[in-house]
């Protein structure tokens, strides 16, 4: 018997950086950005807004940039003020560590089971081993204990003892967070 589960997001990431006006550490992005041409020259910011203070902060994706050298598709989706590449951006590594920034995901994802109802998913039958595949729609650091728990509706304590009690194996590491594809088998 297999599943598989995928982790989709379903906003925005927060983006965790200091708040010059208000000292908060927290700025949502909405998909607005800002795009300055000075002769040939482009700079483009992603747009956040503190959510304690509403100050906005820019974070930079392209900076002195040749106009020619941009992707036609990409200064449409700049102009646009396209959502999708919003969290495109904030997903790439480099983005981030231009930025200065680390993102929170909490409460921005839900774990898709593939069941029509997954609060009615039918038990499976005593005994029989499943394999679960798990993937990530989008790079989003997640605990797989916490996952298994959710996908089988139970406490991560008790997925903590099937770990440990060598009934859910895996190849990779189950204990830190993870935001690549694996794959693991619950035995009981
Ligand atoms: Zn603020």
């Amino acid at each position: 018997m297999s599943e598989n589960w995928v982790v989709v997001p379903t906003c925005l990431p927060v983006v965790l950086r200091r708040c010059p006006r208000c000292a908060f550490g927290r700025f949502r992005a909405n998909g607005a950005f800002r795009v300055n041409a000075h002769h040939k020259l482009l700079d483009a910011w992603l747009l956040a807004l503190c959510t304690r203070c509403g100050d906005t902060t820019k974070l930079t994706v392209l900076e002195r940039v040749n106009v020619r050298s941009v992707r036609p598709e990409l200064l449409d989706l700049l102009h646009a003020n396209d959502v999708g590449l919003a969290a495109e951006l904030l997903q790439d590594p480099g983005v981030r560590r231009r930025n200065h920034i680390a993102l929170d995901w909490d409460g921005a994802w839900r774990l898709d089971t593939g069941g029509p109802d997954q609060a009615h998913r039918p038990h499976r039958p005593d005994g029989e081993a499943i394999e679960v595949s798990v993937g990530f729609a989008a790079r989003i650091p997640v605990r797989p204990v916490r996952l298994i728990a959710e996908g089988f509706g139970l406490s991560r304590a008790e997925v903590e003892r099937l770990i440990a009690e060598g009934n859910v194996v895996s190849t990779v590491r189950l204990g830190g967070r993870l935001c690549g594809d694996f794959t693991f088998m619950l035995k009981r």
